[in-house]
């Protein structure tokens, strides 16, 4: 398993996105049962609006049900903008069995709780907590700055 090769990539692509005071920087990766990247995407790299997972997703064509999703962040769960498409929502609609993040959301817009309905749907979420120092970097004027 080559998480580590591709939550890195996530986490690069993350620093891609175009900065905004009131949503996260993020970078999400898919790869298939075959070790290949099948797509990915970045914070608002298509639209204002658009999140980095769902922009992966958007792009992924074919069959997801063996793929992994890499996230520099949780998939949201509540989104002001797209209620009805939260990520975690797109992941499970897409039957990917398997996603890796860096970082838990922190409660800065919403309380998050994409890795508790993923893992509550059967989706294995794993952790690596050792890249959110990297994740956390994209955002720090949001963590660090004057709130929005
Ligand atoms: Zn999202």
């Amino acid at each position: 398993m080559d998480d580590d090769r591709w939550l890195s990539r996530a986490v690069e692509l993350a620093n891609r996105s175009p900065r905004s005071s009131t949503a996260f920087a993020v970078g999400a990766v898919i790869v298939g049962a075959d070790g290949r990247e099948i797509a990915s995407g970045w914070s608002r790299d298509v639209d204002p609006l658009v999140h980095a997972e769902e922009s992966a997703l958007a792009r992924a064509d074919g069959d997801l049900r063996e793929a992994t999703l890499y996230s520099s962040l949780e998939p949201c769960s509540k989104r002001a903008s797209r209620p009805d498409a939260t990520c975690t929502s797109l992941i499970l609609a897409a039957g990917i069995p398997r996603v890796v993040i860096a970082w838990y959301e922190p409660d800065i817009f919403v309380t998050c709780e994409g890795v508790a309905l993923l893992t509550a749907a059967g989706v294995e979420v794993v952790e690596k907590p050792e890249f959110a120092v990297r994740a956390r970097a994209a955002n720090a004027h949001l963590l660090h700055g004057p709130r929005p």
